[in-house]
């Protein structure tokens, strides 16, 4: 059974902390880690209950920022520069082999004439934001990701990252956003002249969760201690 389903059955036989969750919100527009746990349970009446009560905490703080009935947004265009991870996250879609890679036809990494080419479009479309999405340091497990960095003069992904950020920044205008990994603060000292924003991805701060210490550098305390540095 999902944990959706025996929340839902939670609140089903036991409605009281579900009804309170609700009638305080729509009070005073606040709750606490027992009120959104019941509050993941509304269905039908209440789950509408609890939308209306969501928009209109959203719209209050739209108005109180002045901006009434806007919602802003970056458009941004994708950039895969490279499918190949030193990590195996077992839930991860979007890694692959090389040989996966060969299969499919698609590069070790995207050449930068190719990045040049997707960013163009975007920018042409509208975008202000060009997404580097990666795996974390290739070269540290495929012999294959190494090779073609020698081959191109690069020292590393990051290297590599870097100059690629560089290049988009000064052809398109466009603004680097990347998503390197775990990196030490050197590193993220040497991208920031490129790049206007970083990002880490940190699914939980469980330290229970199916990250493994050891082969996988989605160690909860790591990414925890690297957002705190920057
Ligand atoms: S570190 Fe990111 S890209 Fe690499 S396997 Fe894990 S989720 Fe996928």
């Amino acid at each position: 059974m999902s944990k959706q389903s025996v929340m839902s059955k939670q609140s089903v036989l036991n409605p009281a902390p579900l009804t309170d969750a609700l009638a305080r919100l729509e009070d005073t527009g606040e709750t606490d880690l027992a009120g959104a746990t019941a509050l993941f349970g509304a269905r039908g009446d209440n789950l509408d209950r609890l939308l209306n009560v969501a928009s209109r905490l959203r719209d209050d703080g739209l108005a109180r920022a002045s901006r009434e009935g806007i919602i802003t947004y970056s458009k941004k265009v994708f950039l895969p520069v490279t499918q190949l991870c030193q990590d195996r996250c077992h839930y991860c879609v979007f890694v692959e082999t090389p040989g996966g890679l060969l299969k499919k036809g698609i590069p070790t990494y995207l050449p930068p004439e190719e990045i040049l080419r997707i960013a163009r479009e975007g920018a042409a479309l509208g975008c202000k934001e060009a997404l580097f999405t990666l795996g974390d340091r290739p070269e540290n497990r495929w012999p294959v990701a190494r090779q073609w960095l020698e081959d191109h003069g690069y020292t590393s992904t990051l290297d590599y990252i870097g100059a690629m950020a560089e290049l988009v920044l000064t052809e398109t205008g466009l603004l680097p956003h990347l998503n390197p990994g775990v990196m030490s603060f050197a590193e993220l000292q040497r991208l920031r002249p490129v790049a206007a924003s970083m990002g880490l991805m940190l699914e939980t701060t469980a330290t229970r969760s199916g990250a493994s210490a050891g082969e996988c550098t989605l160690v909860p305390r790591t990414r925890i201690l690297l957002c705190g540095c920057g």
